[in-house]
């Protein structure tokens, strides 16, 4: 379910052979999907095995708050409970959705965690279903309990409120980057100055690779029967995200059914946009922004981008053909490689 539509070229760019010998790889499983570090410090005396066991303890706790797949999460409590008094939750928690409200202010609702029910019901969401399209009527019900104003919050008192009693929070489209980013910081504690971190094709990177220059990241070729590089960039002190409709979908009758939800229809999303990568400070803003560049599409979505200084790099699919749109910013932070 959390197949990232995004494909590391990591290793295999950056050439093994030439590595620096102190330079650490990570690897390890997380929500659904796998997570990869490279540290290529070249003073770290590093204890790999006490690295990966804070790793991946940082990792259970993120999923403790955010997961809809653990019953006992932060987010799932908040689920269950159907009802609108006032919940205390974690700083994290509010952080998180107040990161995800400021972008479903800004796209007016085209990015809004509140789609839940509708991920649920196009069986995208933790409950198996069997890959069909919904009623009608059905996708109306779920439609109804979808608005992210029925969420608020106090970010003084770290109080949440549902205005609507079964409003359903799906944080899915931002918890992976917010998991990169809590290992990102993780890493600057621990006095690393340059590294990659990657879970399910969410990523960030810090300094320099293990050859001394900015790190090289694949993004892959929005075509759902190969993995192949579409184009590689050069880039430094930046998260990176990439969202698409070409791995996590059905198809019925020649259609294919993506897992990101138009909340204005309550129907999968439809157009000729096979990717959106997008480049920011945090991964959590960059995982939400390329999932909210899905719905919006790359006409809106690049006035969008525009207004907001986004750089963003939108790849349009019209039979075999691919179009690149992409912004001035996303230019200025990368360096194009032709590989
Ligand atoms: P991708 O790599 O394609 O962005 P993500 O897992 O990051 O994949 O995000 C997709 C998930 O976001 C969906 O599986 C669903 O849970 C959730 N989602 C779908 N539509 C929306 C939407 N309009 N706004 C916010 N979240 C959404
Ligand atoms: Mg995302």
């Amino acid at each position: 379910m959390f197949l990232a539509g995004f494909f590391l070229f990591v290793a295999l760019i950056s050439g093994c052979d030439s590595q620096r010998a102190t330079s650490v790889l990570l690897t390890g499983e997380t929500m659904g999907t796998s997570y990869h570090i490279t540290i290529a410090d070249e003073n770290s005396n590093t204890s790999k095995e006490r690295l990966k066991k804070e790793i991946d303890s940082k990792l259970i706790q993120v999923n403790e708050l955010f997961s809809t797949y653990i019953k006992s999460s932060e987010v799932s409590r908040f689920n269950a409970y159907h009802g609108v008094e006032a919940q205390k939750k974690s700083a994290e928690f509010i952080k998180v959705l107040a990161e995800a409200q400021r972008i479903s202010d800004i796209t007016q609702g085209a990015y809004d965690i509140t789609v839940g029910p509708l991920v649920n019901l196009w069986g995208f969401g933790p409950s198996f279903k069997e890959e069909d399209i919904p009623d009608l009527q059905k996708i109306e019900a779920a439609l109804s309990e979808v608005g992210y104003k029925n969420i608020v919050y106090d970010k003084q008192t770290n109080e949440v409120r549902k205005l609507k009693e079964s409003a359903y929070i799906d944080f899915s489209s931002i918890a992976k980057g917010y998991g990169v980013d809590v290992l990102s910081e993780f890493l600057g504690s621990e006095g690393y100055m340059n590294y990659m971190v990657e879970i399910g094709g969410e990523m960030r990177v810090k300094g320099v690779n293990s050859q001394g220059i900015k790190w090289r990241i694949a993004v892959e070729k929005p075509d759902s029967m190969t993995r192949s590089i579409y184009r590689v960039i050069s880039v430094t002190d930046v998260a990176i995200a990439t969202s698409g409709d070409y791995r996590n979908f059905f198809e019925k009758d020649g259609v294919r059914f993506s897992h990101t939800i138009d909340p204005t229809t309550g129907q999968p999303v439809q157009h000729d946009l096979a990717s959106v990568t997008v480049l920011s400070k945090s991964s959590m803003t960059a995982d939400a922004w390329a999932t909210a560049f899905m719905v919006l599409g790359d006409k809106k979505g690049y006035d969008l981008a525009i207004r907001n200084e986004l750089a963003v790099l939108f790849l349009v699919k019209k039979g075999d053909e691919i179009r690149e749109v992409s912004t001035p910013m996303f230019h200025k932070m990368t360096e194009e490689h032709s590989s």
